[in-house]
């Protein structure tokens, strides 16, 4: 089944799992045109009411709204396989040790590279959309260009900011602003003129710890401006919740700094108290849970059931551990269970996150209409192979996720009306030279790494 580029075709001969209403579609026809869904049909009424159209036939494929992954870090790319000297005795001391290091070590080659074969893992897991949060304090300038290029190569739909801190001191932490009010400006400028909005922007921070007063002045003012929000990590370990101890926490000092609201994104929450989380329900700040990068950090659980309960909008993400949104996902159903030996807890709260939040979040910042299938949404959607030994329906497709998402064999990646991926492998880009350059790169990048303090 090949549809060249981005044209207007049937997709035929699958089942739709619309995202709304709990429905699987049979014997219907999906009908893209441009960057959007035309119609959904029965199969014979497309044939008579798009006869010049491509047919796509799906092969009796599950066709679904493509995964979001709300929060994660291309740039963690290269830590994998990177041995540190001593074993790190803490949160703070991880960052120290590794990705405080990592991230001075990257040069312009290293973030394209950790972008682009983050960009194809991406898509090869059926993910369809990512919010990135970057830090190269020793590339800072342009930094958001590269990765813009990876995605815009492999197709792939995204938020980027990058990461401003003030442990590097003053200059670079005006610098990291900078880079967000530029990239964010000049996206404005482009989607204005060409309608084209794939990779958008936001002001990305890193944590209250490391952050100085005039600095989140400055990057509240900065958003408030271009008209966005903020992107941070709070309260990821007990190190970030206070910051005045007994006095003033972290989700305190964001807000008196006008950082929380409508547009601004916490990731973790894991030490919130209760009038934190309230305090992030009223200025509808929303939330990113990343169960496995929590685990693997050893900083503990976030009451992931309690900040859901005060309709604050919480999705998953993989903080760069991988990009392969399912893993969380199945991580965060076993971590609610187990984390409060309950085992009515996690159905709900995973599909919330899963399904509806990750795109709550991604369209109120974009202003698109993704990860739904109907007429008028965005034609972002994965058609993956799935053998099941029990039936699937609208019902209980949520519990196949969870029990049976190891058997979904992503096959078939459309972003924007465009197919990126076919059978299993990328269109657009050549999957073996890219990652064969990337190690090249890693190996440069390591040696830069062994060689800082
Ligand atoms: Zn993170």
């Amino acid at each position: 089944m090949s549809v060249d580029g981005h044209l207007s075709f049937v997709i035929t001969d699958g089942f739709i799992y619309t995202n709304h209403d709990n429905q699987i579609l049979e014997d219907h026809a999906l009908v893209v045109e441009d960057n959007i869904i035309l119609d959904i049909c029965s199969k014979n009424q497309a044939m008579k009411k798009y006869p010049d159209f491509n047919q796509l036939d799906a092969g009796g494929k599950l066709i679904m709204p493509g995964w979001i992954n709300a929060h994660t870090h291309f740039y963690s790319a290269f830590g994998r396989g990177l041995l540190l000297n001593a074993i790190p005795q803490n949160f703070p001391d991880i960052l120290k040790q590794l990705w405080w290091k990592l991230d001075r070590a990257l040069d312009e080659e290293g973030i394209y590279y950790s972008a682009l074969t983050g960009a194809v893992s991406a898509i090869k897991h059926g993910v369809t959309a990512v919010i990135d949060h970057h830090a190269s304090p020793n590339a800072i300038e342009g930094s958001l260009d590269h990765i813009q290029k990876a995605l815009d190569q492999a197709g792939l739909k995204g938020i980027l900011c990058y990461e401003v801190t003030d442990r590097n001191g003053k200059e670079q932490a005006k610098r990291g602003l900078e880079e967000n009010r530029r990239f964010i400006s000049l996206r404005h400028g482009q989607i204005k003129n060409s309608g084209l909005n794939a990779v958008q922007g936001m002001v990305g921070l890193h944590a209250s710890f490391t952050l100085k007063d005039d600095t989140l002045d400055a990057a509240s003012d900065l958003a408030k401006s271009l008209g966005t929000g903020c992107h941070f990590h709070l309260a990821e370990d007990k190190a970030d919740q206070w910051q005045i101890p007994d006095q003033l926490s972290s989700t305190e000092r964001m807000h008196q700094h006008g950082i929380l609201g409508g547009k601004s994104l916490a990731i973790h929450g894991i030490h919130l108290r209760e009038e934190d989380m309230d305090l992030l329900a009223e200025t509808r700040t929303m939330m990113v849970h990343n169960p496995r990068s929590n685990m693997n950090n050893g900083v503990g659980r976030a009451p992931v059931e309690r900040i859901l309960s005060k309709g604050i909008t919480m999705g998953i993400g993989t903080d760069g551990m991988s990009q392969d949104i399912l893993q969380d996902l199945h991580a965060a159903f076993l971590l609610l269970r187990h984390g409060k030996s309950d085992p009515r807890l996690g159905w709900k709260e995973t599909q919330k996150m899963g399904l509806e939040c990750n795109a709550a979040i991604f369209n109120r910042l974009t202003g698109q209409n993704t990860g739904v299938l109907r007429p008028g949404a965005a034609a972002d959607m994965v058609l993956s192979d799935y053998q099941s030994p029990a039936p699937l329906t609208g019902q209980n497709f949520w519990t196949h996720i969870l029990y049976g998402f190891s058997s979904l064999k992503t096959d078939t990646v459309i972003i924007d009306g465009r197919i990126v991926m076919e059978k299993g492998r990328l269109v657009h880009v050549d999957e073996d030279e890219i990652f064969s350059k990337a190690r090249e790169c890693a190996g440069k990048t390591w040696q830069r790494f062994s060689e800082l303090k």
